[in-house]
């Protein structure tokens, strides 16, 4: 179950490959520590392409809805997704926009965290900023160091390049540090002024 304590909550960050090319993993740790978060397992690493296929979720509702952004995309700016993938149903495109995926992630080393406190999910979340760079604010990780758009991506036939990944809820963040740390990855320290 998660810590139900919320200054002892804990979230799942990995910072992507363009968030370690573009020599951001100091600046992303900045942001969450001067948020007053901790940082309790850090560690940089060659993901294997299971771990990866792992780490995402293999369940036809998420990979639908990967279908279902990338058709509101096309459906934006006009393009024919007929032309692209050959069909319109997001059940046939969540996969390979999944696979975009995986391969993106695997095409450098990643930097994998467990950041606590007081609402940590939501926190970084915020801090990170929404999923797409070229809608994130000026202020966000994303916002301030990426433009990219799925409009882009998608015309490249690759994912959304946006710096970092970090879970959406304190089950998913529980559910990611167990696959990516194993069951007692953390450290504990108080933080001064704590
Ligand atoms: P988040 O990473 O913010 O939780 P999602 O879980 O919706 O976002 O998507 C997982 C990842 O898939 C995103 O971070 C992004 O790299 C990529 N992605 C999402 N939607 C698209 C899309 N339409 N086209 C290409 N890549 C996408």
């Amino acid at each position: 179950m998660a810590n139900r304590n919320p200054k002892e909550e804990k979230t799942y960050v990995m910072i992507k490959p363009d968030g370690v090319k573009k020599g951001l993993i100091g600046e992303i740790i900045k942001r969450f520590e001067q948020r007053d978060l901790k940082i309790v397992a850090l560690e940089m690493f060659q993901p294997t392409h299971a771990e990866i296929d792992n780490h995402y979720p293999k369940d036809e509702a998420w990979i639908t809805r990967l279908g279902h952004k990338t058709l509101a995309t096309y459906e934006k700016y006009g393009f024919d997704p007929m032309e692209d993938f050959g069909t319109t149903d997001p059940a046939k495109l969540g996969p390979e926009i999944r696979k975009w995926l995986v391969d993106y992630m695997l095409s450098a080393p990643l930097v994998k965290m467990v950041v606590e406190g007081t609402h940590a999910v939501d926190m970084v979340r915020k801090i990170a900023g929404p999923t797409m760079p070229y809608l994130a604010d000026m202020g966000t990780i994303r916002g301030d160091f990426s433009n990219d758009s799925p409009a882009v991506a998608n015309a490249e036939k690759r994912a959304v390049a946006n710096i970092l990944h970090a879970s959406e809820t304190p089950e998913e963040a529980q559910h990611e540090i167990e696959h990516w740390f194993g069951k007692t990855p953390t450290h504990s320290y108080k933080r001064h002024g704590e």
